[in-house]
């Protein structure tokens, strides 16, 4: 049985003050029993995670970083490390995401890098695939995010692949307000276990597997309650204290 996790990704949102007020409301609104059933996380802009690691000490809830680079330090100016972000309070990082991707250029070798330096500092990569809406439409959606996730976890063996966590994340589903149906993301969430089945039988049935994109209190719970949907990855919802926490309970 794997437990379900759910992740705010607060992309380029909010200073100082509105975080802690925000942080406070989450850490104190996720009650005891919602932390047993699930994990939570939250990913703000890095100059803001050592401060919101520190606000969150004393919680089950995790942070988490947006991105990192996948070398381990020098001339790389603007840069920040796996082992920086765990220095600095993270247990997570989110790879791969689609914005990354399609505003940053980052390849799927990128990437791939970026996992093995995030394992390798004991740092939970949670890593992104999707299709774009044209991708879909050409029937393409199931190949296009198995070949990223075949190319993000290359050469991973089985203990390695069960300290990953998979995204998928429809690119036309992102910030749009068109969320994919249970059953269109459930195809997606099964073909992605499958794929991982082919690495490893063991690593897959642990792995989880989290739905992104216009995830919101009205609908998690329909997205959740698919079998092969083990949480989500919020974007815009992670930023109000209230649906960030009514999705948790959700899952
Ligand atoms: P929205 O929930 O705002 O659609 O964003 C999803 C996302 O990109 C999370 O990483």
């Amino acid at each position: 049985m794997r437990k379900a996790l759910v992740i705010g990704n607060w992309k380029m949102n909010g200073l100082q003050a509105r975080n802690a007020e925000l942080v406070a409301a989450v850490a104190s609104g996720v009650a005891d029993e919602t932390f047993a059933r699930v994990d939570v996380g939250v990913c703000p802009p890095f100059i803001y995670l050592q401060a919101v690691a520190q606000q969150l000490d004393d919680t089950a809830i995790a942070v988490g970083a947006q991105n990192m680079s996948q070398h381990a330090s020098g001339a790389y100016t603007g840069e920040v490390s796996a082992e920086m972000l765990v220095d600095a309070g993270c247990r997570l990082v989110i790879l791969g995401h689609s914005e990354r991707r399609s505003l940053f250029a980052e390849t799927d070798a990128d990437v791939a890098g970026k996992v093995n330096a995030a394992l390798a500092a004991q740092l939970t990569p949670v890593v992104c695939v999707g299709e774009t809406l044209q991708q879909r439409e050409a029937g393409d959606a199931e190949s296009v995010v198995s070949e990223q996730l075949l190319q993000a976890l290359a050469g991973l063996g089985a203990e390695a692949l069960e300290q990953v966590v998979v995204a998928y994340e429809p690119v036309w589903a992102i910030g749009t307000g068109l969320t994919a149906s249970p059953e269109q993301a459930q195809e997606i969430h099964r073909a992605l276990r499958k794929v991982l089945n082919g690495l490893s039988a063991e690593a897959a049935d642990k792995m989880r597997i989290l739905y992104g994109g216009s995830v919101n209190a009205a609908n998690a719970d329909a997205l959740f309650a698919q079998p092969d949907i083990d949480g989500g990855l919020i974007g815009g919802a992670s930023l109000k204290a209230e649906d960030f926490i009514a999705i948790c309970r959700a899952a």
